[in-house]
């Protein structure tokens, strides 16, 4: 059911130079279902020869014929989505439908940044003097290092090979080692609708040791993350040193403002299903809960209840609403930041605990009155926890929302039209929405501000991000 993970270098599928693999466990088991190739320095040597051969050859594919092959890896993609999403539950976690879901979005993701290749036009800039053109041209910034967490195995890495291949880049992507299987086959749509060699490149390992050596290499010339604020602070300042361009795509601590005058049962039902998708592990995952005092009660009854139905399971099995955790890591820090809310003085309202011994399962937990100084209330929790707290009005909510460094997602329930506008004006994060759940799609920007990043990974704008920007004056 699990086939063993090969590098994809140079056009083949390969195992390490050195034959290190690493295991793969399944979430929901803690059982080995199949290994990961590990690559070496002499394997990255050879991805980066390639991705700079790759580039040659890609920078002269016209616009059309990318647009053309990118359609169909995404129909590829399509066809095969049930396999990979069965491979994605199995080394990730999360309830099938969602891995279904997944597979498809990307689809889309592909065929949307497959339209825009078409559309990276230059500019003419209308020239003081007679006889002299002014050109401005966009070109393919070079080959790319791309760095891909576990929690959207394939949805974090679509965006990155998309844009780069749009733009006419090649890429050397560093998939996660904890959820290899269906980022390859995503690699393997691309290669399967005739990419040329070393255009798209994939590679497994040590995290550090890849980012160390691809980021300062003289072959790589933008760098994108998605990963913790801690790791893409580091590797932004490795980047900087060497003047290489940068996205990152980091944590969030998503605000969730709920004004008096919310539909509060329409609020709890988009959150919970938001809250507790992926088992919390998404950046941009509602976390604290600003509720204004006269509906207070009532948002975190209807909340609590809707949280202490969810079904938590193996992701494959019938039914499951919410999969295991990814780790143990998670388990642990869970463990940890109820443990301390608790200390100070939170309400457990449901969960907080660990389910079973077998498998990385955590209750759906619901704590209430968290003071501001718990650890969750400032660590992003990456896990189902939902805090609440009372807050007496909108300025103390964004307030509240505004006070942490993250600043990627938000969440705004209100009826008035004046409540909407001063969230809208007035939070401080690169997304905001208001009263429904409108954010990821392929067309419109996704990104954060201050410690969650930098640059967008959705809409025009992702695709500049791999371009640079040429001018040429010219008479005659
Ligand atoms: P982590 O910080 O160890 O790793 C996060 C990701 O970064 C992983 O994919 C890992 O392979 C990669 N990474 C780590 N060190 C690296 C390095 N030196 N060079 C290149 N890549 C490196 O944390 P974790 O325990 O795996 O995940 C938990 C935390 O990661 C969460 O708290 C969350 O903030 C963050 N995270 C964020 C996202 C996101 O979508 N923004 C996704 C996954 C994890």
């Amino acid at each position: 059911m699990y086939s063993d993970v090969l590098l994809h270098i140079d056009g083949k599928w390969t195992p390490s130079a050195d034959g290190k693999a690493d295991p793969v466990i399944n979430p929901a088991s803690e059982s080995q279902i199949g290994t990961v190739a590990h690559a070496s320095i002499a394997d990255l040597d050879r991805a980066l020869e390639a991705a700079a051969r790759g580039f040659e050859v890609w920078r002269n594919v016209s616009a059309f014929d990318r647009s053309r092959l990118m359609r169909k890896a995404a129909d590829l993609l399509r066809e095969r989505s049930e396999g990979i999403a069965r491979t994605m539950t199995l080394e990730q976690g999360k309830p099938l439908a969602q891995s279904r879901l997944e597979a498809l979005a990307a689809a889309d993701i592909i065929d949307w940044f497959a339209e825009e290749a078409r559309r990276t036009y230059g500019r003419i800039v209308p020239s003081r003097a007679p006889g002299v053109d002014q050109l401005v041209y966009k070109k393919p910034v070079g080959p790319v290092a791309a760095f891909t967490p576990w929690n959207f195995p394939i949805n974090q890495a679509v965006r990155k090979i998309s844009a780069a291949l749009a733009t006419g880049c090649s890429i050397i992507v560093k998939g996660p080692e904890e959820t290899p299987g269906s980022p390859a086959e995503l690699v393997r749509a691309f290669v399967d609708a005739g990419l040329p060699d070393g255009v798209l490149n994939l590679v497994y390992g040590t995290p550090s040791e890849i980012s160390e050596y691809l980021i300062p290499h003289p072959v790589i010339r933008k760098i994108s993350f998605t990963g913790s604020t801690a790791v893409g602070k580091q590797l932004a300042a490795l980047a900087g040193l060497h003047m290489k361009r940068v996205t990152m795509e980091l944590g969030g601590h998503a605000p969730v403002i709920v004004a008096a005058d919310a539909d509060v049962e329409q609020a709890a039902q988009l959150m919970t299903a938001s809250k507790f998708r992926n088992a919390g592990q998404v950046c941009v995952s509602p976390t604290r809960f600003l509720i204004e005092e006269p509906v207070y009660e009532d948002f975190v009854g209807r909340f609590t209840k809707l949280a202490s139905e969810i079904k938590v399971g193996d992701g494959l099995e019938d039914g499951v609403q919410m999969g295991p955790l990814a780790n143990s890591r998670r388990v642990q820090a869970m463990e940890e930041l109820v443990h301390d809310a608790v200390g100070r003085g939170a309400a457990l309202k449901t969960g907080g605990k660990r389910i079973g011994n077998a498998g990385y399962f955590f209750q759906p937990t619901v704590l209430a009155d968290v003071p501001t100084d718990a650890r969750a209330m400032n660590e992003e929790p990456f896990g189902p926890l939902a805090l609440m707290l009372p807050v007496k009005g909108i300025d103390d909510a964004l307030r509240e929302a505004n006070r942490l460094n993250y600043g990627l997602a938000a969440y705004g329930f209100a009826k008035s039209a004046e409540t909407i506008t001063r969230l809208s004006e007035g939070i401080e994060t690169g997304m905001i929405t208001i009263n429904h759940l409108g954010l990821a799609l392929p067309e419109v920007p996704f990104g954060g501000i201050r410690d969650s990043g930098h640059g967008t990974e959705g809409g025009a704008d992702a695709l500049d991000a791999y371009l640079e920007t040429r001018f040429v004056t010219r008479r005659g």
